[in-house]
C-alpha cells in the first residue's frame, strides 16, 4: 500500500495512476523517475510540492506496472471491482481534503475523477466534477517518453497554480444563436462591429454553415444545409445553384429569395473595410467561401494560426490546443458531426475561441516584440500564398500519361525480375513480405531501428535499411535494386502521374506556419477535392517537365544560390569569405575543394571533387556528426570525419564564433531572433540536438523569409495579368509571366530576391545572389 501524502488542508491535490517500484519500496507516491520529473516541472510552475497532497487512483502497484490489470477487458472498458473500490476510496480521500483544484495526471486519473477519456483533448481544460474543480494534464511518465510535450505540461501546471487560489470556476457565459430566423440573420449581418471572426463547417466540400462571432462570447451560426448526411448524390443543396422559382433543393435551409438576401448581406459585411476579420486558417475558409459564393474579404486583420506560430513556433497551432492554453474555454471539439445542433454549437465555439485568441495574440505578440514582424511580414504572406496556391499550375497531360506508362512498364519489369530472382510474387511494398523474404528466406541480418515516434526498436524495410543491406550483401544487390525501383515508380505514379486534375491543373497547399524554422511546407490540398499533391516532393529531375506555363506565358525560375551557407558565413563573421561571397560567380564548394581539401587551383576542381567538398560543408555548419554525413554522401565514417575536420580547419569561425555565440544566447534566454525579426523560443531538452536545431535556425529562417518576402511583394506589386508568383519549392520561386513581359519582370524579380540584409558586427550586408532561368516547363529552362 502506498497511501497519499501531503497536508490535509492542501489547496492542490495531484492524482497519479498507481505507485511504481520505487514508490512501493519507500511507501511514498511520486518519488521515482516520474516523481523527479514532476518535482522539476512543479518548481518551474511555482508550485511547492510540500504544500500539495499527492495520491494515486490505485494505492497498490499493479504487476509489471500494467494498469490494464484493473480492467476486465483488454480495451479497458470495464473496470474490475478492485478499481471501483480504489476510485471510491480516492473520492473519500479528496473529499476529506477539499482542495481548491485537483490536477489529474494522465488518462487513468482523468477518467477516475471526471469520467472522461482522451487526455490529449482534455488536458488544460478547467472542468467541474462532483469533487470540485479539475485541471487535467499529462502524466510525467508519458513526458519522460514524449519530451516534446513537457512545455505544454508546464503551462498546464501554471494554470493549476493560478486555479489553486479559489475553488470557484470562472467561466464565460456564451450566447450562441444557432439556427436563427431569417430576419435575425439579416439584422445581424447589417451590424458593423469593429471586429468579427469567421469560421465555416463543411461536409463533402459543401458549406454546411457559416459562423460569425462579434465578441469572445457571442456568435451566430447561419446554416445553409440541414441534415447533410441524408443528402443523396446528385441532390442540389443551395438555391443559388438553381434558377429562381425552381423547386426547393434538397435540405436547403432557406428559400431562394432568403438565400440570395443572406448571401448579399454577408458579402457586404465581408467586403466592408471598417470591420476587421479574423480567422483560424484563412487559406482554407476563404478559398471555400470564394469558390462557393464568390466572397472576398477586406480588412483581413489577423490569423490566429499564424499568430500562434509567430509567437510560439514550437507549440501546436490547432484551435482547440490554443484555446486550452490561452483561454478558459473547456475542450469542446468532441461532437457528433451527424447532428446539426451539435455542429452549429461547435461552429459558434470555434468562432468565439478565434475571437478571443485574436485578442490574446495581439497582446502576446506585442509583449514578445514580434507584432511588427507579424503584421508587416507574416500576415501579408498569408493572402499572397493563398492566391498563389489557388492558381494551380497547368499540367502537360499527354506527357504525364506517357511518363505514367513508362513508370508502369518499369514496375512490370521489376515485378518480373523479382519473380525470376525469388521465385515468388514478393510485393516490395509489403513490409511483412519483405521481412519474411530478407530475414526469413535469405537469413540476412537486419539491425532493428528506433521508431522516432514510439521509441521502440523494430525491423524496418525502408529505403535506408535496403541500401545498407545492399552494401553488406552485394550478392543480393540486384534484387534490392528491383524492389527499390518498384517502390519508387509506384510512389511516383500515385503522387504525381495518376490522380484526377481540377481544370487540368495541379494544386498544392502552402502552409506558411508548417515548420518551426519559418520555412513553408506544402501538402495535398483539401480543397479541389484533394486533387493535386505536395509540390515540394517533386525532385529536380525530369518529372518537372509535366508542369507547364499557360499558352502565351512562361515559367521564370528564380533560385537563391547556396543560400543557407552564405547566411552562416555572415553570422560567423568569416571575413575572408564575406568579401568574395557577394560575387555571384564565386562557388563555395569549388573554393573549398581547391583550397582546403585537394589543395589545387580552383580551375582544376572536377565535378566529383566538388561533390566531395560539398559533403564536407553540408552538415558541418550545423554540427551534424560524421556518421550522418557519411550516410548522406555514401562516404566511410573516416572519410566524412576527415572532410569535416579539413573544413573546420579552413573556417575556424564556425566552431570558434558561431557555435559558442548561439550557445550563449540559448543559455541566456533560449531565444534566437533573426535580423528580419523572426523569433524562436527553444523548448527542447538541453543538449546537442537542441544546439544543432539552434545552429540551423537562423540560416534557414533568413532564407525562408527572404523568399516569402519576395513572393508576397511580387504578388502585391506586379500586375497579375502580366506576372505573378506560382510555386515555392526549396530555395526557389517559380513565377508565371506573359511571354512579352519577361524582359520587364526578370530584373524586378532579381531585385525582390536579392534583398540585402544587415547582420550585427558585419559591415557588408548579405545579398544572396539569385539564379534566374526561363522556359515553357519547369525542367527545360534557359539561364538568364
Ligand atoms: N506514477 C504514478 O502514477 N504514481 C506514482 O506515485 C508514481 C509514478
Amino acid at each position: 500500500m502506498v497511501p497519499g501524502k501531503g497536508p490535509k488542508d492542501a489547496k492542490i491535490v495531484f492524482v497519479g495512476e498507481a505507485p511504481g517500484v520505487d514508490e512501493e519500496r519507500l511507501g511514498e507516491p511520486f518519488i521515482g523517475a516520474s516523481g523527479n520529473l514532476l518535482n522539476d516541472m512543479l518548481a518551474k510552475a511555482g508550485i511547492d510540492r510540500n504544500a500539495c497532497y499527492l495520491t494515486n487512483v490505485m494505492k497498490i502497484r499493479p504487476p509489471n506496472n500494467d494498469f490494464g490489470v484493473f480492467y476486465v477487458d483488454r480495451n479497458r472498458i470495464q473496470p474490475t471491482p478492485q478499481l471501483l473500490d480504489g476510485i471510491t476510496y480516492l473520492y473519500k480521500e479528496i473529499r476529506s481534503i477539499r482542495p481548491n483544484v485537483i490536477c489529474t495526471l494522465g488518462s487513468e486519473a482523468l477518467r477516475a475523477v471526471t469520467n472522461r477519456r482522451n487526455i490529449s483533448s482534455w488536458r488544460g481544460s478547467i472542468l467541474s466534477s462532483p469533487l470540485g474543480k479539475v485541471v487535467p494534464t499529462y502524466h510525467p511518465a508519458y513526458i519522460l517518453r514524449m519530451y516534446g510535450d513537457r512545455p505544454v505540461t508546464e503551462l498546464d501546471l501554471r494554470r493549476v497554480a493560478r486555479e489553486a487560489n479559489s475553488p470557484n470556476i470562472v467561466q464565460q457565459q456564451f450566447l450562441f444563436e444557432i439556427n436563427p430566423q431569417f430576419s435575425r440573420v439579416l439584422e445581424f449581418l447589417r451590424t458593423r462591429p469593429p471586429r468579427i471572426s469567421v469560421d465555416i463547417e463543411s461536409t463533402r466540400n459543401m458549406v454546411r454553415c457559416i459562423g460569425i462571432a462579434d465578441s469572445p462570447t457571442h456568435a451566430i451560426c447561419i446554416p445553409f444545409i440541414a441534415k447533410p448526411y441524408e443528402i443523396k448524390p446528385g441532390d442540389v443543396t443551395l438555391f443559388l445553384e438553381q434558377s429562381a422559382g425552381s423547386s426547393a433543393p434538397t435540405n436547403s435551409r432557406w428559400s431562394h429569395d432568403e438565400e440570395y438576401a443572406i448571401l448579399s448581406e454577408m458579402d457586404k459585411l465581408f467586403r466592408d473595410p471598417s470591420v476587421q476579420k479574423v480567422f483560424q486558417n484563412f487559406p482554407y475558409d476563404s478559398t471555400v467561401l470564394s469558390q462557393e459564393f464568390g466572397f472576398e474579404f477586406r480588412n483581413y486583420y489577423l490569423d490566429t494560426l499564424n499568430a500562434q506560430h509567430t509567437s510560439y513556433p514550437e507549440l501546436p497551432k490547432a484551435l482547440d490546443f490554443q484555446a486550452s492554453i490561452h483561454t478558459r474555454i473547456p475542450y469542446w471539439s468532441g461532437y457528433d458531426v451527424t447532428s446539426d445542433t451539435e455542429t452549429w454549437t461547435y461552429n459558434c465555439y470555434d468562432c468565439c475561441a478565434t475571437y478571443e485568441l485574436s485578442q490574446v495574440h495581439e497582446k502576446a505578440m506585442a509583449s514578445l516584440g514580434v507584432d511588427e514582424f507579424y503584421f508587416s511580414h507574416v500576415h501579408p504572406s498569408i493572402s499572397s500564398f493563398t492566391r498563389g496556391q489557388n492558381r494551380g499550375i497547368l499540367i502537360d497531360q499527354d506527357l504525364r500519361s506517357k511518363l505514367a506508362s513508362e513508370a508502369e512498364a518499369r514496375i512490370e519489369d521489376a515485378k518480373a525480375q523479382i519473380k525470376t530472382l525469388t521465385g515468388s510474387d514478393l510485393n516490395p511494398n509489403s513490409s511483412k513480405q519483405m521481412q519474411e523474404f530478407f530475414c526469413g528466406t535469405l537469413k540476412l541480418q537486419v539491425t532493428p531501428k528506433k521508431d522516432p515516434k514510439t521509441k521502440e526498436y523494430k525491423i524496418s524495410m525502408d529505403e535506408e535499411t535496403l541500401l545498407k543491406l545492399k552494401k553488406k550483401y552485394p550478392q543480393h544487390s540486384s534484387i534490392i535494386d528491383f524492389c527499390l525501383t518498384y517502390r519508387e515508380n509506384v510512389k511516383m505514379i500515385a503522387t504525381f502521374l495518376k490522380g484526377d486534375l481540377h481544370n487540368g491543373r495541379f494544386y498544392t497547399s502552402f502552409n506558411l506556419s508548417g515548420t518551426q524554422t519559418g520555412r513553408i511546407s506544402a501538402s495535398t490540398p483539401i480543397i479541389y477535392d484533394g486533387k493535386g499533391g505536395n509540390i515540394q516532393q517533386v525532385h529536380r529531375g525530369e518529372l518537372r517537365r509535366i508542369f507547364i506555363s499557360d499558352p502565351g506565358w512562361s515559367l521564370i525560375k528564380s533560385d537563391l544560390s547556396q543560400a543557407d551557407f552564405r547566411v552562416v558565413m555572415w553570422i560567423a563573421r568569416v571575413s575572408k569569405l564575406i568579401e568574395r561571397l557577394n560575387d555571384p560567380s564565386f562557388d563555395i564548394h569549388r573554393w573549398n575543394a581547391a583550397h582546403n581539401i585537394f589543395r589545387c587551383e580552383e580551375s582544376q576542381v572536377t565535378k566529383d571533387m566538388r561533390t566531395r567538398a560539398k559533403a564536407s560543408v553540408h552538415g558541418s555548419n550545423y554540427g551534424m556528426g560524421p556518421d550522418k554525413s557519411a550516410k548522406l554522401y555514401s562516404l566511410t565514417f573516416k572519410e566524412a570525419q576527415e572532410l569535416q575536420e579539413l573544413y573546420h580547419a579552413a573556417i575556424p569561425e564556425i566552431r570558434g564564433v558561431y557555435w559558442p555565440e548561439i550557445q550563449a544566447q540559448l543559455m541566456a534566454s533560449r531565444v534566437l531572433t533573426t535580423p528580419l525579426g523572426r523569433r524562436r523560443l527553444f523548448m527542447g531538452r538541453w543538449g546537442d540536438d537542441l544546439f544543432r536545431q539552434a545552429y540551423a535556425f537562423q540560416p534557414q529562417a533568413v532564407v525562408g523569409d527572404i523568399i516569402n518576402r519576395a513572393y508576397t511583394l511580387g504578388d502585391e506589386l506586379f500586375d497579375e495579368n502580366e506576372c505573378h508568383p506560382l510555386l515555392q519549392v526549396h530555395d526557389e520561386i517559380v513565377w508565371h509571366c506573359r511571354d512579352d513581359r519577361i524582359d520587364t519582370y526578370v530584373p524586378k524579380i532579381r531585385r525582390l530576391m536579392e534583398y540585402p540584409i544587415k547582420f550585427p558586427n558585419v559591415e557588408i550586408p548579405l545579398v544572396i545572389p539569385v539564379e534566374i532561368s526561363v522556359g515553357k516547363n519547369w525542367f527545360d529552362q534557359k539561364a538568364i
